[in-house]
Parts: structure tokens; C-alpha cells; sequence
């Protein structure tokens, strides 16, 4: 939550990906420490704020979750506008919504500043048995474009604060 304290900076994060991999679920996990398992889809462009400390500054993070347009191209330019930062989410359980993460990508670079900080994640850790993406396919994804990369369990809160933790300090590094 927020706390009654002046706000040094506001970061704009957008989520973006394929619907159903966990993109809201994230958010919840890391704004609220909440997770729903009936999760419904996103309606109407939406964002949650949390405000943390960075290097003794008053950081409020302000992260994007689409609006059940998850579609090719159907994201508008208003969405992408002033984020500092983006998280790239697939499901490792589906290889579409990997492979789908080129365009995604494509579809960033063409709307972003080009100093934005772009994290791949790979969400659903926890479903390990049915894994269709191999940990190197997307290391290699990252490192070929120049993304940080974490894989996530929002149900079982594997990485996820450390994700947003590591793309915030990122951009206040780089700022
Ligand atoms: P979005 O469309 O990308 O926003 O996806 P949601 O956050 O709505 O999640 C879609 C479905 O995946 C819901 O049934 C969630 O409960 C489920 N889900 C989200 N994150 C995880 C996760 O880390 N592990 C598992 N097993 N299920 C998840
Ligand atoms: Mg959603």
C-alpha cells in the first residue's frame, strides 16, 4: 500500500502477453499479496500502484494490466505511453504464448522509449510437470534481446517480488 510520505518518482510498468498467463494474478500477488484461482478477465485499462523505498527514495510503482485486449495489435498507443518499464509475461505451460512474444516485443519497441526496461517472465513455475518452454529457449529469447528474465509462480509467490524489485531498481539505476 501506500504509505503518507512524499513520492520522489512514479515509474509506469505495463504488463503485456497473451491472455490467461497470469498477467493480473502478478499484479494482485505483488500489489496486494493476493492471488484468485477464478480469475476473471481484465475489463477496462487498469493499474495498481505500490510504493517502496529505492536507495533511500520514495519510489511509487504504478504497473498497467491490459485490458482484456490482449489480441495482436489491439493494445492502444494510450496504454504503452510514459511506461518506463515492461514485463513481458508468457506461460511456460503453453508454447504459443512464448512464441507470441516476438511480436509482443515488436509491437513494444514500435510504441515505447527506446530506454524502457523490458522483463521477460515466464509464469506458472509451479506447474513444473507440464512445462513446455525449456528455461534456455527463453534465457537465450533474453539475452538475444537484451531482456532481463525470471520465471514466476504467482499462486505460490515464487519470484514475483523479486521480478518488480528488480525491474524497479533497474530503472531508477538507469534514470
Ligand atoms: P491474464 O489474462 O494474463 O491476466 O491471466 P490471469 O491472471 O487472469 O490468470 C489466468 C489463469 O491462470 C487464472 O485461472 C489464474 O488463476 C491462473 N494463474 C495465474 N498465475 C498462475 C500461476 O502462477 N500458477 C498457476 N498454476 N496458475 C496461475
Ligand atoms: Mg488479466
Amino acid at each position: 500500500g501506500d504509505f503518507n510520505q512524499k513520492i520522489d518518482y512514479v515509474f509506469k510498468v505495463v504488463l503485456i502477453g497473451d491472455s490467461a498467463v497470469g498477467k493480473t494474478q502478478l499484479l494482485a500477488r505483488f500489489a496486494r499479496n493476493e492471488f484468485s484461482v477464478d480469475s476473471k478477465a481484465t475489463i477496462g485499462v487498469e493499474f495498481q500502484t505500490k510504493t517502496l523505498i529505492i536507495d533511500q527514495k520514495t519510489v511509487k510503482a504504478q504497473i498497467w494490466d491490459t485490458a482484456g485486449q490482449e489480441r495482436y495489435r489491439a493494445v492502444t498507443s494510450a496504454y504503452y505511453r510514459g511506461a518506463v518499464g515492461a514485463m513481458l509475461v508468457y506461460d511456460m505451460t503453453k508454447r504459443q504464448s512464448f512464441d507470441h512474444m516476438a511480436r509482443w516485443l515488436e509491437e513494444l519497441r514500435s510504441h515505447a522509449d527506446k530506454n524502457i526496461v523490458i522483463m521477460l517472465i515466464g509464469n506458472k513455475c509451479d506447474l513444473g510437470s507440464l512445462r513446455a518452454v525449456p528455461t534456455e529457449d527463453a534465457q537465450e529469447f533474453a539475452q538475444r534481446e537484451n531482456l532481463f528474465f525470471m520465471e514466476t509462480s504467482a499462486l505460490e509467490s515464487t519470484n514475483v517480488e523479486t521480478a518488480f524489485l528488480t525491474i524497479l531498481t533497474e530503472i531508477y539505476r538507469i534514470i
